[in-house]
């Protein structure tokens, strides 16, 4: 629970730095740069969403809320290969 805390805190003032831009097709423009997969649903994800979880020191993006929800209760079962 205190890490879900951590992470809440963390995406809220990631967000503030972003309410102008909160719209889809915004941040569509706003992020050509670089993805990452979803490891739960191995979408592709911007590096610029706020939906992202740090498991072992390394830092996870997802496409939604439901994937980052099921990631943190059980990181290892999309981990593993
Ligand atoms: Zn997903």
């Amino acid at each position: 629970m205190k890490t879900t805390l951590i992470i809440c805190i963390f995406a809220l003032s990631f967000g503030a730095l972003y309410t102008s831009k909160d719209t889809e097709a915004n941040s569509l423009v706003m992020l050509t740069d670089s993805v990452k997969i979803d490891p739960v649903c191995k979408m592709k994800v911007k590096t610029s969403s706020n939906l992202k979880s740090t498991y072992q020191k390394q830092e996870y993006l997802f496409c939604g809320k439901g994937c980052k929800l099921k990631f943190d209760k059980n990181p290892e079962q999309y981990l593993k290969k």
